[in-house]
């Protein structure tokens, strides 16, 4: 996820772009603008690039979902399925919109299994929302069928997973919807930023009106739009949406530089006896944004996951333990503590989330150790890595 490690002259032109027109704002000052449109730029670059008809460009990945989820049309009491390993935001959410979030289990892929989600399935289930965790992709396909047999809305999390595709087609398109996110830590960044991406002209036009206010963004006199629907204000600035132009406009050499580091480390650690690798149901389209790999039990994964810090091989996570991915961290959203009342308090057939069962998704975890891959290592770099992370995970 290392789009600051890129940060360039090619950023600075688009900023000083917005700086030296003065128009900060997204929408209209057509006269002063000298022409830059930031945010719209982004969007038809974005949308072109993924193979998708809209995309709203937005404030934040939790943002992005916020929006998605009003455009499907999710909200108080509504239940969406979701897995235990994400980040929070996914969560957050759903509970913001009034929704009811219901786990289902993980499988060896990292995200949700498509054998779990029968279980989670109720008479209120409106959606699914699949996450695409550390770079690649759930069993899009068959969860996909399983969302249209049931009748439920599919949205995808791909706030992880920018340029990670599923035979050909981009992750966060196989859905009603998808997300990105552009925070300081992901494969691309605005600063903050994300966004929601759809071939729906309807859904669209709600995710638009819905980020601001509700406005129609029909005519050139905003004070004289019309609005549509309640909203709020998850705009971007221009100044973000500029950062994140510039660094969209580098996406392919991300991928590609990402792909080869991980290609090699992954061939070293291959002839390593008693680990495996994450399921990726297809390693072409993997964004390589992280490797990750299960060892044989969870003390064997702990210890060396301690044993790797200890060599210096940084920027190695275990989730089960350390890091906030993953729901047994999570004890502020399972006590729901909240400042103020949460709508899904409300509803009595909520799943008690003090006794969830989600053993599956334990024993996957208590094995999983993830590395993060950057742009900026050398080859000399990448063998030593090997070199110490075959020492270590040899034993
Ligand atoms: C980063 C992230 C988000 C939220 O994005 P922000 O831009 O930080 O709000 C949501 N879901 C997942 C899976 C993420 O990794």
């Amino acid at each position: 996820m290392p789009g600051f490690e890129i940060f360039g002259d090619e950023e600075r032109k688009e900023v000083n772009d917005v700086l030296d027109s003065g128009v900060l704002f997204r929408y209209g000052f057509d006269q002063a603008r000298n022409d830059h449109w930031k945010a719209r730029t982004f969007e038809k670059e974005l949308a072109e690039k993924i193979g998708v008809r809209y995309c709203h460009l937005c404030s934040s990945g939790t943002a992005a979902l916020s929006v998605a989820l009003a455009a499907c049309g999710v909200g108080v009491g509504d239940e969406v399925i979701v897995p235990p390993f994400t980040f929070v935001a996914t969560i957050e959410a759903v509970m913001s919109a009034g929704a009811v979030p219901v786990f289902a289990d993980i499988d060896e892929t990292l995200c949700l299994d498509p054998e779990s989600l029968q279980k989670a399935l109720t008479p209120r289930t409106k959606a699914v929302l699949v996450v695409h965790m550390c770079g690649a992709m759930a069993e899009i396909d068959r969860i996909k069928a399983f969302c249209e047999q049931k009748g439920l809305t599919l949205m995808e999390d791909a706030c992880q997973a920018l340029g990670g595709a599923f035979h050909g087609k981009f992750l966060g398109t196989f859905g009603k919807v998808g997300c990105f996110s552009f925070d300081p830590v992901k494969t691309i960044t605005c600063g903050e930023g994300g966004c929601m991406v759809t071939n729906d002209p309807k859904l669209y036009e709600i995710a638009d009106a819905y980020a601001d206010h509700g406005h129609d963004h029909v005519g050139s006199d905003r004070g004289a739009e019309g609005h549509t629907i309640v909203g709020t204000n998850f705009r971007i600035s221009e100044l973000n949406a500029a950062v994140g132009l510039a660094q969209l406009r580098k996406l392919n050499r991300i991928l590609k530089i990402q792909r080869a580091h991980k290609k090699e480390i992954k061939a070293a650690l291959g002839r390593i006896p008693g680990l495996e690798f994450r399921k990726i149901p297809d390693e072409k389209g993997d964004s390589a944004t992280f490797l990750s790999f299960l060892l044989p039990d969870g003390a064997t994964a702990a210890k060396a996951s301690d044993a790797l810090a200890a060599a210096g091989v940084d920027g190695c996570f275990y989730w089960y333990h350390n890091n906030w991915h993953y729901i047994r961290q999570w004890d502020h959203i399972l006590g729901l503590k909240s400042a103020a009342p949460l709508p899904l308090t409300l509803f009595e057939t909520r799943p008690d989330y003090k006794k969830l069962n989600l053993a599956q998704s334990d024993s996957i975890m208590q094995r999983t150790i993830s590395m993060l891959i950057k742009l900026s290592w050398t080859q000399d770099d990448i063998a030593q890595r090997i070199d110490k992370m075959t020492a270590v995970l040899s034993q």
